[in-house]
């Protein structure tokens, strides 16, 4: 039979390894981290996303979003609901890849330089302004919005309007029909909210339009109004 010190260490230790992480919605982030500044592979505040929710190699995100994604993953699953991501945490570099692939491809280059920009915003972010930066975004399953309008695109759409704010997950790309500013719908596009909410409310404050440079189209940002726009062109949950 074990000492009592000894079983004390070990329950503590139990109760350690089974306590949820402590939530950061209160953390204060860097700049740097608004910004997307930041290498997830080499920091300890994130996760690699395990091979059961992504076919994709290198997909990390934030430690508190991770695990309440797995839990949401998990109901689905017993729901019959297959949640696969397709995109997470990408960083300024990464972001900057994909506007400025849009800016030069064939696709876009029928439209003036601001008109072009006003193009690629419909779905995609400029460097510097995704959510995406924030490890706290995922995109799922397809991203084509009417993938989620029929068959199995449909029933996971429904099931993730219905329970993921229970897991603190929302869609914050709605229909702008009730008069939300900025991108398109976006049905694959869910945010943790507990988390994300701190970013945004933390990136208005600390980062303004005229500081951004190194993108094609970034001179832009101010008359396209980014942050007001589009960083808070979103449907805040209830
Ligand atoms: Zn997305």
């Amino acid at each position: 039979m074990s000492s009592y010190p000894f079983r004390f260490v070990l329950s503590f230790i139990v109760m350690l390894s089974s306590h949820p992480v402590m939530s950061q919605s209160e953390h204060e982030w860097t700049r740097e981290e608004l910004l997307g500044q930041i290498n997830p592979a080499s920091n300890a505040d994130f996760i690699v996303v395990s091979s059961n929710y992504t076919r994709k190699t290198d997909i990390y995100l934030r430690e508190e979003t991770y695990q309440a994604f797995e839990a949401m993953w998990k109901a689905a699953k017993d729901d019959g609901i297959r949640l696969e991501i397709i995109s997470a945490t990408r960083t300024w570099g990464a972001q900057k890849g994909i506007w400025n692939r849009k800016w030069d491809s064939p696709r876009f280059m029928g439209f003036e330089a601001l008109e072009r920009a006003r193009e690629i915003l419909k779905y995609s972010s400029m460097p510097g302004t995704s959510r995406h930066h924030w490890g706290t975004d995922i995109d799922l399953n397809s991203l084509e919005n009417e993938w989620f309008e029929s068959g199995e695109g449909l029933q996971i759409f429904q099931w993730l309007i219905r329970f993921a704010p229970e897991f603190g997950f929302h869609q914050v790309y709605t229909e702008k029909s009730q008069g939300r500013t900025g991108y398109e719908e976006e049905r694959w596009h869910w945010s943790y909210i507990p988390l994300s909410r701190s970013f945004l409310n933390q990136y208005v404050e600390l980062i303004c339009d005229d500081e951004f440079d190194g993108f094609k189209g970034a001179e832009y940002v101010d008359s396209l109004k980014i942050i007001q726009s589009y960083v808070q062109g979103v449907q805040e949950p209830h």
